[in-house]
């Protein structure tokens, strides 16, 4: 049996026209930007370059990476998975399959939270379920003084946050290192630790929400989108244990689902929080509530 002349194997391998990006891109099923996403990580390029490189013929085996990523994706894979990162708040985060995706509208999240805690030096942050950590890890980005606390019961998704946070933030920051510990919301906290600030992105999507069987989350971690029961009961938990770890006027901001928001404020003020009021998200819809601990 004679070897195969890698040549002849090259030849296999590559479509019969030239393998561009141009050509590629032209010929994918996938949205353009996805396809775009995906090519420049086979190529370790700027999107930019998919532009001023369009027409430059790719290494067979450049093509061949390129195809088997396409193929993932058509079979379902999310390209934050198959990539392995996710940009939110200006910053990449690492991503595997035991975090939730960072979504653009969990940046009004970061938003408000930094608005709220604008007037406090030194704000204590408190990150409940971090996942990524993308949220304690923007905010403490935009804050270098903030004291910053994330927790997850995902041990997994513990590394990946302390990963992200390791990478993403400056080891010198004055408000010291983001804090990580395993805990179900605040069940592992220490009872006498105090946060001016509590936010939160729950999993809140009802048990039998057909959404749980569809596009991306089918591949993220069941835990981190929905509670199991009605899809508030996460919430509620949090709601409930905040004003034990709350200082006096402490603020607490959580997203949730797209028909929660009146449920949410309703929680709240049962609980205790003034100045109750939820935010809508890019799309119009109400994906934000919070308050502010009365007294
Ligand atoms: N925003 C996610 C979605 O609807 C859900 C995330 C969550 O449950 N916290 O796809």
């Amino acid at each position: 049996m004679t070897a195969q002349d890698p040549a002849d194997r090259d030849r296999a391998a590559t479509p019969a026209t030239p393998g561009t990006p141009a050509t590629l891109l032209r010929a994918s099923p996938l949205p353009p930007l996805e396809a775009r996403i995906l090519l420049t990580h086979v190529l370790g390029w700027r999107q930019t370059q998919l532009i001023t490189r369009a027409d430059e013929v790719l290494d067979g085996a450049c093509v061949e990476r390129y195809l088997a990523l396409q193929a993932r994706r058509m079979a379902g894979e999310p390209v934050a998975q198959i990539v392995g990162v996710r940009e939110f708040f200006g910053l990449e985060f690492e991503v595997t399959p035991h975090v939730l995706i960072p979504r653009p509208e969990t940046e009004l999240l970061v938003e408000t939270a930094l608005t709220a805690m604008q007037d406090l030096a030194r704000p204590r942050v408190l990150d409940l379920g971090t996942g990524t950590g993308a949220i304690a890890v923007a905010i403490a980005s935009m804050r270098p003084d903030a004291q910053v606390t994330a927790v997850d019961r995902s041990a997994e998704a513990l590394a990946v946050a302390a990963r992200n946070a390791a990478r993403r933030l400056d080891a010198k920051r004055p408000g010291g290192a983001v804090i990580f510990a395993q805990s179900d919301w605040y069940g592992a906290l220490d009872r006498r630790l105090c946060f001016d600030v509590i936010v939160s992105n729950p999993p809140y999507i009802a048990s039998g929400d057909p959404h749980l069987a569809q596009g991306d989350l089918r591949y993220e971690p069941r835990g981190a989108l929905t509670d199991e029961a009605n899809g508030l009961s996460a919430i509620r938990a949090i709601v409930a244990g905040a004003p034990a770890r709350l200082s006096s006027h402490g603020i607490l901001w959580m997203e949730h689902g797209y028909d929660q928001a009146e449920a949410v404020r309703t929680l709240l003020t049962a609980q205790g929080f003034a100045d109750v009021r939820s935010e809508r998200d890019l799309a119009g819809i109400e994906r934000i509530s919070g308050g502010r601990l009365a007294g």
